[in-house]
C-alpha cells in the first residue's frame, strides 16, 4: 500500500535530525529515514570539541544519540530503512524503501551525506577489512601495539593519526604533497606527536600482502625513491564522496556528486525538495554547519507545504 507522507526526511545525521526537529515543531509530521547507517559520519568520530552547547566536548555517537532523543521527543517518526528509488518528476514526490515499500511524499529533505573516500589501487580493495580500513576509531582498536600507516593530510587524516597514536606504538603518515591541508592546531598537534613519521611527497604504490596487510610501498614523487615500511593495519583518510547517486536523474549535481542548491536557501531545481549538510557542501561539512542547513531545509518546506498543499 502507498503510504503519504507530508514531510519526508532522509538521512540521520545532525541535518537530518535537525530538519526533523523543526519540522516537527512546525507540525509537519515528519517521518525520517536513517539509511544504513544512523548518525552518519559522526558514529565514527571520537571526541567532538567544535559543537556549541558541550562544553566538555562529547563523543560523536552520544552526539547523535542526544539529537534522534530530541527529534523524536517533538514528535519525529525514525523508522530504519533505505531509499533505493526516487521519481521526483511529478508534483508528489515518489520514493522506495528498501526496493519494497511506495511513499508519496509532499516535500522531501535529502540530507544523505557523504561516504570516505579510497585509493583506488588493487592491494586496497583486496585487503579491505583485512588490515585495510578507512575508519581509524571503528578499527584502530584493533591494531593496538602495533604498527600502523594512514594516507592522508586533511582533519581527518590528523585526527585519525592522532587518535592511532594513542594505541600504536609507531604511526606512519603518508602525504602525498609537501604541506597539509588540515587545520595549523591540527597539523601542530601531529608534527609535535613523537610516535607519528611523516612521509612528505609520497605515493602509496602498494599495500603489501597476500591475505594482511603486511606493509606499504612508497615512492617519493620529488626524488623517484622507492621504501618500504613494515605496517599491519593501513588507514585510509583522503576526503569523501557525497551520498547522492540516487537522485542523480533528477536534480543538479557539481561534477563530483554534491547536490546544488539555489544559493542561500536549501531548494533544488525541483520544487518541494530540499538538500541540506554534507550532500550538498564540499566546503564547510562540520557537525553545526550541517545542524544549521537542516534547519533551513525545514524552514523551507514549511513555507513550501503552506503554499502548496493544505494542511
Ligand atoms: P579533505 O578533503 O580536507 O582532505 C583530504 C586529504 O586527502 C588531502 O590532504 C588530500 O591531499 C588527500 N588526498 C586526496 N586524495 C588522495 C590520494 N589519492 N592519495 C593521497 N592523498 C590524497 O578531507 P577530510 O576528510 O580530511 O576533511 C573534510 C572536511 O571535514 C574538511 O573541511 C575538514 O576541515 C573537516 N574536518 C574537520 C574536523 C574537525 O574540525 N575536528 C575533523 C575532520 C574533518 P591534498 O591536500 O594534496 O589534496
Amino acid at each position: 500500500m502507498i503510504e503519504t507522507i507530508n514531510c519526508l526526511i532522509i538521512g540521520a545525521g545532525p541535518a537530518g535530525y535537525t530538519a526533523a526537529i523543526y519540522a516537527a515543531r512546525a507540525n509537519l509530521k515528519p517521518v525520517l529515514y536513517t539509511g544504513l547507517e544512523p548518525g552518519g559520519q559522526l558514529m565514527t568520530t571520537t571526541d567532538v570539541e567544535n559543537y556549541p552547547g558541550y562544553p566538555e566536548a562529547v563523543t560523536g555517537p552520544k552526539m547523535m544519540d542526544d539529537f534522534q532523543k530530541q527529534a523524536e521527543r517533538v514528535g519525529t517518526e525514525v523508522r530504519f530503512g533505505l531509499v533505493t528509488k526516487v521519481d521526483f518528476s511529478g508534483k508528489v514526490h515518489k520514493v522506495w524503501i528498501d526496493d519494497e515499500k511506495e511513499i508519496h511524499a509532499n516535500s522531501v529533505i535529502i540530507a544523505t551525506g557523504a561516504k570516505a573516500k579510497w585509493l583506488g589501487i588493487e592491494s586496497e580493495e583486496r585487503l579491505n577489512g583485512r588490515g585495510v580500513s578507512a575508519c581509524a576509531v571503528c578499527d584502530g582498536f584493533f591494531y593496538k601495539g602495533k604498527e600502523v600507516a594512514i594516507v592522508g593530510a586533511g582533519d581527518t587524516a590528523a585526527e585519525e593519526a592522532l587518535y592511532l597514536s594513542n594505541l600504536c606504538p609507531q604511526v606512519h603518515m603518508i602525504v602525498r604533497r609537501d604541506k597539509m591541508r588540515a587545520s595549523k592546531i591540527m597539523q601542530e598537534r601531529v608534527i609535535r606527536k613523537e610516535n607519528i613519521k611523516i612521509y612528505w611527497n609520497s605515493e602509496t604504490e602498494d599495500i603489501l600482502g597476500q591475505d594482511k596487510v603486511e606493509g606499504v610501498r612508497l615512492k617519493n614523487t620529488v626524488t623517484q625513491e622507492i621504501s618500504e615500511i613494515k605496517v599491519e593495519g593501513f588507514f585510509v583518510a583522503i576526503g569523501h564522496q557525497p551520498n547522492s547517486a540516487i537522485f542523480k536523474d533528477f536534480l543538479v549535481m557539481d561534477e563530483i556528486g554534491y547536490i546544488q542548491t539555489i544559493p542561500g536557501t536549501s531548494k533544488t531545481k525541483v520544487n518541494g525538495v530540499f538538500a541540506s549538510g554534507d550532500v550538498q557542501d564540499k566546503i564547510y561539512r562540520q557537525a553545526v554547519t550541517s545542524a544549521g542547513s537542516g534547519c533551513m531545509a525545514a524552514l523551507d518546506a514549511e513555507r513550501y507545504l503552506a503554499e502548496n498543499f493544505e494542511h
